[in-house]
């Protein structure tokens, strides 16, 4: 367990909590985010994040968002490049949310400690990107292709070394 160094709520449910530097956790409870997160109960729980501001000041830590106007040609796309079919109403369903970090360590998750600029939770169809990447093609595609090679059925559907990615020039380079 971590230290808790130091704890600052805005209202009773909204916590950013210290938990040792430069290291901060988000926690997703309470009634307000219930309220943020009306249609379904996020996957995501919580985040760290490494810097104590946000990146947009005026908006929230999270929030869940319109998928972007490009987003439907990009869903297209992404698949058709994979050669897979797009399942028709799917990409509709899906859950975007924005983190208004650079990066983040996002909870749950099978690889503890990586910081991610998006994460795509497949089997919940919700996508958590850094709010820096909604607009960026190759981000949210990357994030797409997870979630269209789960509903094709592949059990790797996760993992970034897929041919699809090379191909499609979707590789993450960090
Ligand atoms: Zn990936």
């Amino acid at each position: 367990m971590l230290p808790l160094l130091s704890r600052l709520c805005r209202r009773s449910s909204r916590c950013l909590i210290r938990v040792g530097s430069p290291v901060w956790l988000f926690t997703l409870v309470g009634p307000t985010d219930h309220q943020l997160f009306a249609q379904r109960p996020p996957a995501m729980t919580s985040f760290r994040h490494s810097k104590t501001i946000k990146a947009l000041p005026t908006l929230d830590w999270i929030g869940i968002y319109e998928q972007l106007p490009p987003y439907s040609q990009w869903w297209k796309e992404t698949a058709a490049c994979a050669g897979i079919p797009l399942p028709d109403s799917r990409p509709d369903s899906v859950e975007f949310f924005y983190v208004n970090a650079v990066d983040f360590a996002p909870t749950p998750t099978d690889k503890p400690n990586r910081m991610v600029a998006a994460v795509t939770y497949a089997s919940r169809e919700q996508v958590f990107v850094s709010i820096l990447r909604a607009r960026d093609e190759k981000s949210i595609k990357h994030e797409m292709m997870h979630q269209i090679l789960y509903w094709w059925g592949e059990e790797d559907w996760d993992d970034d070394a897929r041919l699809e990615f090379k191909r499609c020039k979707l590789e993450i380079l960090s």
